[in-house]
């Protein structure tokens, strides 16, 4: 019975409360109703609990890629939660407007010029990272770049183009040897720390392959290599290690690729719908969270139900 149908029924009834058998439930402050209290007493509800939190206030959350799409939405919405961010990006035209957004959200922010593409560049941001925090608490391996082309594009009885070697190299380069860089860097700041959170963008392309993408799918599907292994070996130090792989997300990433493809994207996606920045963010959130303490080594869709095939 709904709770104003259970007060409606109560009300105006005489006898005392001790002759009335209250159920335990759905009445959750049934001790409120102390015996002798008067019936028409109004019905304590129940105590609205405080709004959850997901326990990353003061943690310190590295995320590259972080100035632009999904990097930067996942900024803001771990700031929300009272994070420290340390905000990774290979590019700082943003930079300062981050800042004020993820500081503005409730978080604390600390911005480098880092490309993950790079060991030294990695290995020094990070020491700056744990300099200034004194720790890592999660890494979001997010940064990640596209060059498509067909592996050999066949015209008129001979290739018209080929992917070349520097297209594979740059998207190796970030999406794949980046993560691997970063991770290592980071590694060492957790395992001081007693445990963390590593979170790595895969792709739904890593797992279905994709026309045009030998590059990205190969880097998407290393990324995915990794985690599994990662999560072996980094499992007895309390370092939980996941991947997502968002479907169709709408950002400059994929704003750039013509409008046929956008609107094929969409009619692909059973949700019928392109996924926001913030569908991954909270995704992310809730990985890095306890609520997600037992999840390991696994890669979690985020696409809209692509993955299941149309
Ligand atoms: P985006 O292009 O909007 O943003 C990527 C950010 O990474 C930019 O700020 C860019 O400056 C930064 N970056 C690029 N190279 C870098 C480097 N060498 N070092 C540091 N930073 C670098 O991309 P997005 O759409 O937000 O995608 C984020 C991640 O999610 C990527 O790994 C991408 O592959 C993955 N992903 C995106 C989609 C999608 O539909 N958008 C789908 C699946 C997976």
């Amino acid at each position: 019975m709904p709770r104003s149908e259970q007060d409606s029924a109560l009300e105006g009834v005489s006898q005392p409360l001790t002759d009335i058998t209250i159920p335990p439930t759905p009445r959750p402050n049934h001790e409120v109703a102390a015996a002798g209290a008067p019936l028409d007493m109004p019905l304590v509800r129940e105590t609205r609990r405080p709004a959850r939190e997901s326990g990353q206030r003061g943690r310190v959350v590295v995320i590259t890629g972080a100035a632009a799409g999904i990097g930067r939405a996942t900024a803001l919405r771990f700031a929300e939660e009272g994070a420290r961010i340390a905000a990774w990006d290979v590019s700082d035209q943003t930079a300062s407007q981050l800042e004020s957004a993820i500081k503005w959200a409730g978080g604390d922010c600390h911005f480098q010029v880092v490309d993950v593409a790079n060991a030294k560049s990695v290995e020094s941001a990070a020491a700056a990272v744990a300099e200034k925090w004194g720790r890592i608490d999660v890494l979001i391996n997010n940064a990640g770049i596209v060059r498509d082309a067909q592996l050999v594009k066949w015209n008129g009885g001979s290739p018209a183009s080929i992917m070349s070697e520097e297209t594979w190299d740059s998207v190796i380069g970030v999406n794949m040897k980046g993560v691997f860089l970063v991770t290592r860097a980071v590694v060492p700041y957790m395992i001081k720390a007693g445990g963390g959170v590593i979170l790595s963008a895969a792709s739904v392309v890593g797992l279905l392959g994709n026309f045009g993408q030998t590059n990205y799918v190969a880097s998407k599907a290393g990324v995915i290599g990794m985690t599994r292994t990662w999560a072996r070996e980094l499992g007895k130090y309390k370092i939980r290690v996941n991947a997502v792989a968002p479907g169709f997300i709408a950002t400059d990433m994929v704003r750039s690729m013509p409008a046929k493809v956008l609107e094929a994207m969409v009619a692909h996606t059973p949700l019928g719908r392109a996924g926001t920045p913030e569908d991954v963010a909270n995704t992310y959130l809730w990985l890095a969270s306890d609520q997600a303490s037992f999840i390991h080594g696994t890669v979690i869709s985020v696409d809209g139900g692509v993955v299941i095939g149309t």
